[in-house]
């Protein structure tokens, strides 16, 4: 049985993240470019704090993975030797009437009559091999000697990486490279906002174990990361893992997991948690001629390590908290907006306001908000009615408001307001940093 669906559609996500500036069509005074999108305001920090969470729990929080930051742009031949030259590939069907094209394992999602033949089914011609990666040039001229691709993943920056990581760190396996970035796909279908886009961030981490050990390692990371999103407030009953039939694997891969995430457009993949064998170990090895051995120093055995790869899409990630947070409440007749962000993803943290803009309430909340914002990204607003400021900061996904008033100059305290509980309580200023210490656990 399917969970409740957060929103009936997509459409009250894409018209919130653009009414409120989470994230905007690309170049929307030209009429937009489909599949590419920008991060306003709000998204940029939303987009930051994902972001950060996963770096936190991917690489500083253990010890055992490293991180790096490889450059877009590689050699050609890493995109031979990791088989996305020959094999990256999606099959491509066009109606031959109105032109619509689709993959073909997509057709589902195409509206089903053909627009230049209408009422009548499309006319599909046969499928074609299409291939996504974006070619380009390297240097002032263009030919086929300086050809290079922008990188379709992130992965093989981390493979290519494995013995200059080997020779200039103590890791010993097992133990994980870790990287974040922009990717590059010429999709061929880019519709469903920003789940499937041209020019995307990934967060990928290879994680090297020794043969015979990799079971153990891919059942860790593949409960591991969906328990991530569950503990950045995800309703775990919107949260699956599907596991991948064994004609679905690729001939190196000894098992694969998808999270998926209940869209308002069905069960979906966020992220993949592949078990990859040597493959792509010993493929770069084949190709560049070098030694990519593990030498374990204890007992001088060599060996390829396997790899197990938990992939995610930061901007997949992010649909997914802005389509799980979004929530339309009735409160006493009255309809709010509400995005109930997890606090260390929360674009604001901590929204001020004066509840006047007179009587010496707009300087001493502006007092408060400098303190605040010493720890916290937080917000001033004197504009409009208190209860208009509540309601935006409700849809910006702002867990705490701290309100001045009368009362304060009087007591030194403020009122202070919570998101989801709609409870007021009133804290003294000295005892606000504290609170919100407690209250968010950071
Ligand atoms: P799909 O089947 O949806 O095309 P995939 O299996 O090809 O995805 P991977 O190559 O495993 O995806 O990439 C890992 C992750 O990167 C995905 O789970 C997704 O979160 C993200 N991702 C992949 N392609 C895109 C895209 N075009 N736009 C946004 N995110 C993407």
């Amino acid at each position: 049985m399917s969970p409740a669906a957060t929103t009936e559609s997509l459409d009250t996500i894409v018209s919130l993240a653009r009414r409120r500036g989470f994230i905007f069509p690309s170049s929307e005074i030209y009429g937009g470019l489909g599949s590419c999108y920008d991060y306003g305001p709000l998204g940029v920090e939303l987009k930051r704090n994902v972001k950060d969470a996963w770096w936190r729990s991917m690489v500083q929080l253990r010890d055992d993975i490293v991180g790096i930051d490889a450059s877009i742009i590689m050699h050609p031949k890493v995109w031979e030797a990791s088989g996305h030259v020959n094999c990256f590939h999606d099959e491509l069907i066009e109606c031959s009437n109105c032109q619509v094209r689709t993959r073909t394992d997509q057709i589902d999602q195409i509206e089903p009559k053909c627009k230049a033949n209408k009422g009548s089914e499309h006319a599909w011609g046969e499928p074609r091999q299409f291939n996504l990666m974006f070619k380009t040039h390297l240097g002032p001229v263009a030919d086929s000697g300086n050809e290079v691709y922008l990188r379709p993943e992130t992965a093989q920056g981390i493979f290519v990486n494995f013995k200059n990581i080997m020779d200039s760190t103590r890791v010993k396996v097992p133990f994980g490279i870790a990287q974040q970035g922009k990717s590059f796909r010429n999709e061929i279908t880019t519709r469903r906002f920003t789940f499937r886009m041209a020019e995307f961030e990934q967060m990928e981490m290879e994680f090297f174990v020794k043969p015979g050990e990799d079971e153990e390692w891919f059942t860790f990371w593949r409960n591991e990361r969906l328990n991530w999103f569950a503990n950045l407030g995800v309703n775990r009953d919107r949260l699956r893992h599907r596991d991948h039939e064994k004609d679905e694997l690729a001939h190196y891969s000894k098992a694969c997991t998808d999270v998926e995430y209940y869209f308002p457009f069905g069960w979906s993949e966020i992220e993949g948690i592949a078990s990859r064998t040597d493959f792509d170990l010993k493929q770069h090895s084949e190709h560049s001629k070098k030694d990519l051995l593990y030498r374990d120093q204890v007992t001088n055995e060599t060996f390829v390590p396997y790899v197990i790869e938990p992939a995610l899409g930061c901007d997949r990630a992010i649909l997914t908290f802005l389509a799980d947070a979004y929530k339309e409440e009735d409160i006493d007749g009255n309809k709010r907006t509400v995005l109930s962000l997890h606090p260390r993803l929360a674009p604001t943290k901590v929204a001020v306001f004066p509840l006047l803009r007179k009587d010496g309430h707009p300087e001493k909340a502006k007092e408060v908000y400098k303190v605040l914002r010493e720890n916290y990204q937080c917000f001033y607003d004197e504009a409009g009615n208190i209860g208009k400021r509540y309601r935006r900061q409700d849809e910006a996904g702002t867990p705490i408001c701290v309100t001045v008033d009368h009362q304060t100059l009087e007591d030194q305290t403020a009122t202070v307001r919570d998101r989801d509980s709609l409870e007021q309580s009133r804290v003294k200023i000295e005892a606000l940093k504290s609170f919100i210490f407690e209250k968010f656990g950071f």
